[in-house]
C-alpha cells in the first residue's frame, strides 16, 4: 500500500502504473522510482519462479544494465559466464566461437529469478515505489478517450498519469486497448525440458550454448546459470508433442550431441523433467501507445527465444523509456501533463521500433536457415560430412548476424 508519504508526494510528482514485473516492468519501475517518479507496480504473480525462462544476458542488456548504475550489483548476482556457441549437425562439430566475439563483455547467464528479486528489492527501499503482487489487471480505465487509469481482478482502482503496460508476449493490456500485432514469421513451437543439476557435468562443451541440428530436428543445450541442462526442441507449430517417455527424450537429443553430452543424456536422461510447450508467435505492435498508455518489453514486441534476445530487449525498452519519462516535469494542469506524457511515449516508440525491428529480422534469419539445413537432408549431409572443410565458411555466415544480435543496433 502507498505510505502517508507517497499520498503527499503524489500532487508533485507524474504517477506511473507499471502492469508486469518482469525485466521491463521491475527495472523501468526502479529508474522511475530513483527518479523520485512515483511508481506503482503491479504484478499477477507473487514470486518470481519461472521454470520456462532463459538465463542469458547479452552485452546489449548488460549495457543497457550498467547505463542504468546497476553494473556492479549485477557482477554481485550468482552468475556464469557462457564460454562460446557450437554449432553440431548430426553429432559432428560444425564450427564453434568463442565468447566474447570481439565484445567487451562475453555472455552471462544469471537467473532471472535471481536479477528480478535483486532489482525488486532496491525499489522497495526508494519512498516512490508501491509494490503490488498478486493482482491481476482486468480492465483499463478509459475517461475522455484516454486512459486514466486500471482495474485490478480485485474490483480496486488505481489512477495514472500514464500507464506501461510490460505484461508480456500475451500482453491482455495491449489486446484491451485493441493495438493489433503484426506477427512476423510463422509461429514456433518449443518445447523445454530440464535435467536438474546433472550430477557430473560433462567436459567443457557444455558452458557452450550448442545448436543440434539432425534430420529434421533443431534442438539446443545449455548449463542454466543455476547448473541445471537446459534444452530446447523445436516443433512445427501445427505438431503435436511426441508422447516419449523421458529417457526417449533424452535419447532423440543424444542422437544430435556432442559425445560427452550424449552419454551424460544416456546416463542420467531418466530424470528429465516432463516436457513444457510454449507457442511462440513473434510480432510487433503497428502501434505501442495509446494516450495515457505505452507499451514495452514482449507486450510491444514479442521475442523469439532465437540468440536470447528478450530480457535484453526488455531492458533497453526500459533504460529508454525511463529517461524520457523522467524528462518530462511535473504540471499541476492535468492536460498539459498528459500532453507531455504522450508525448514523451511517441519518442519512446520512435526510438525503439528500429532496432526492435532489426534484430526480430535477424533472429527469423537465423531460424530460418536453422530450418533449411534441418530438413534438407543433402545440404544437411553435405554440411556434416565437409565439416572441416565448410565450417569455417558456415562460420563466418553465423559471425555476421551475430554483433548486432549480441550488443544491439541503437545508440543507448
Ligand atoms: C524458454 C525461453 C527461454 C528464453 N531465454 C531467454 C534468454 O536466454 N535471454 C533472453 O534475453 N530472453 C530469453 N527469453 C525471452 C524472455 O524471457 C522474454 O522476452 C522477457 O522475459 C520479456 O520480458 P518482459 O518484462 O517484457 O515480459 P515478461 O518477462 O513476460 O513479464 C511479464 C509479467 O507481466 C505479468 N502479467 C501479465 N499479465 C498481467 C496482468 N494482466 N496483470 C498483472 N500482471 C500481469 C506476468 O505475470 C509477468 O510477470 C526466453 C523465453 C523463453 C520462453
Amino acid at each position: 500500500m502507498a505510505t502517508d508519504h507517497q499520498h503527499g508526494a503524489d500532487q508533485l510528482m507524474n504517477r506511473f502504473i507499471v502492469v508486469g514485473a518482469g525485466p521491463a516492468g521491475l527495472s523501468l519501475s526502479l529508474q522511475l522510482a530513483r527518479g523520485g517518479a512515483s511508481v506503482c507496480l503491479v504484478e499477477a504473480r507473487r514470486d518470481f519462479a519461472r521454470g520456462l525462462r532463459g538465463d542469458a544476458l547479452m552485452p546489449s542488456g548488460l549495457e543497457a544494465l550498467a547505463r542504468m548504475g546497476l553494473w556492479e550489483d549485477v557482477l554481485a548476482l550468482p552468475q556464469r559466464p557462457l564460454q562460446g556457441w557450437q554449432v553440431w549437425l548430426e553429432g559432428r562439430r560444425l564450427f564453434e566461437v568463442a565468447e566474447p566475439m570481439g565484445s567487451l563483455q562475453g555472455c552471462r547467464l544469471v537467473r532471472q529469478q535471481d536479477l528480478l528479486e535483486y532489482l525488486l528489492a532496491q525499489a522497495l527501499l526508494l519512498p516512490g515505489f508501491d509494490w503490488r503482487p498478486g493482482q491481476l489487471v482486468s480492465e483499463l480505465i478509459q475517461r475522455q478517450g484516454r486512459v486514466a487509469g486500471v482495474r485490478l481482478a480485485s474490483g480496486e482502482e488505481l489512477q495514472a498519469d500514464l500507464v506501461i503496460a510490460c505484461d508480456g508476449r500475451d500482453s491482455s493490456l495491449r489486446q484491451m486497448a485493441g493495438l493489433d500485432l503484426d506477427q512476423l514469421g510463422p509461429p514456433l513451437a518449443l518445447l523445454w525440458l530440464q535435467l536438474p543439476n546433472p550430477a557430473a557435468p560433462p567436459d567443457a562443451t557444455l558452458s557452450s550454448f550448442l545448436t543440434l541440428v539432425g534430420s529434421g530436428a533443431i534442438a539446443s543445450a545449455c548449463l542454466g546459470a543455476g547448473g541445471d541442462l537446459q534444452l530446447g526442441w523445436l516443433l512445427r507449430p501445427e505438431e503435436p508433442t511426441p508422447q516419449r517417455s523421458a529417457s526417449a527424450w533424452a535419447e532423440a537429443v543424444a542422437r544430435l550431441a556432442p559425445p560427452s553430452l550424449a552419454a551424460l543424456l544416456r546416463q542420467q536422461g531418466h530424470r528429465l523433467e516432463k516436457p513444457q510447450r510454449l507457442r511462440v508467435q513473434v510480432g510487433a505492435a503497428r502501434q505501442w501507445r495509446r494516450p495515457g498508455l505505452l507499451l514495452l518489453g514482449d507486450a510491444a514486441h514479442p521475442m523469439s527465444p532465437v540468440r536470447a534476445q528478450g530480457i535484453n530487449l526488455a531492458l533497453r525498452d526500459a533504460l529508454v523509456a525511463a529517461r524520457e519519462l523522467l524528462q518530462v516535469t511535473h504540471s499541476r494542469e492535468a492536460g498539459q501533463r498528459q500532453r507531455r506524457l504522450d508525448q514523451a511515449a511517441a519518442t519512446i516508440e520512435h526510438q525503439r521500433k528500429s532496432e526492435v525491428r532489426q534484430l526480430q529480422r535477424l533472429q527469423l534469419a537465423e531460424l530460418r536457415q536453422g530450418h533449411w539445413v534441418g530438413h534438407n537432408a543433402i545440404a544437411r549431409n553435405g554440411l556434416s560430412l565437409a565439416a572441416p572443410l565448410l565450417g569455417p565458411a558456415a562460420r563466418q555466415v553465423w559471425m555476421a548476424r551475430q554483433r548486432p544480435l549480441r550488443e544491439g543496433t541503437a545508440w543507448l
